[in-house]
This record gives structure tokens, sequence and C-alpha cells, in this order.
């Protein structure tokens, strides 16, 4: 089966469709917690809306709500987590999905960068096309 991979970027288009803004954000604050290796990062709200595509205004709710659970603390485009297991019980099931695909991820592109090495003949050989 070759559809893992395809499917790891169908997960993510359904993701950013269907699933709702605060369960994202809880995705994409616990992604930042895995890289930052603190507790406490920096994202400005205009970082996250145009991560997420979404207004700062719904940002701002989304942020509110996870704030109000207790699971992280907002202040001036700091984020501190508070309760890591209750963000992941916030975010959308997409996180676990995601961060077992997120390796091969960076290894497609680092393929990609070099060109012949994967890609043989035209630009239309690829029939799940390019994201976003
Ligand atoms: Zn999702």
């Amino acid at each position: 089966m070759s559809g893992v991979l395809r499917g790891s970027y169908c997960l993510m288009a359904a993701c950013t469709r269907f699933h709702e803004l605060d369960e994202r954000l809880a995705r994409w604050l616990l992604m930042t917690h895995d890289r930052a290796h603190a507790n406490e990062f920096h994202l400005t709200q205009e970082f996250l809306s145009r991560m997420l595509g979404v207004s700062r205004i719904s940002i701002t709710n989304a942020v509110g709500l996870l704030q109000k659970n207790k699971v992280v603390r907002y202040s001036r485009g700091n984020i501190t987590v508070l309760d890591r297991a209750g963000l992941e019980a916030s975010s959308c099931g997409c996180y676990a999905a995601e961060k077992a695909t997120y390796e091969r991820m960076n290894f497609v592109t680092l393929v990609k960068a070099v060109p012949g090495t994967l890609v043989q003949g035209g630009h239309h050989r690829s029939a799940s096309g390019t994201p976003g």
C-alpha cells in the first residue's frame, strides 16, 4: 500500500475543513510544544491566525477557550502549557496521526529538494497534487 503519505495529506486537508478551530489550535500548540522543548514559548496571535487561516479574533476566542479550561495560559504572545494531557485531549485526533507522518514528510521534502532523485519526467506525474 502506498496510500499512507497521500492519506496524511488528505487528513490535514480534512482537518482544516472540518475540525473545530480550538481543536486545530490545540494541535498546533502541541506541535510547537514538541519542538520548543519548553512549557513556555512565544507565538503571536497574528502568526497563529496565518497558520490556521482564520482571523485574529477567532484565535483570541479559541485561545480564550483553552485558557478557560486551564490548559494553557496566554499573555502578550507567550503561550504557557499548563496541562499537556489536557491539551492533547483538546486537540483533534489529527495530532497523533500527523506526528507519526511528520518525519516522513520531512524526508519527502528533502528528497524533492534534490532534482531527479525521486521525480522522473513531467510535472503532472503526481496524482495527489500539491497541497495548498
Ligand atoms: Zn484535525
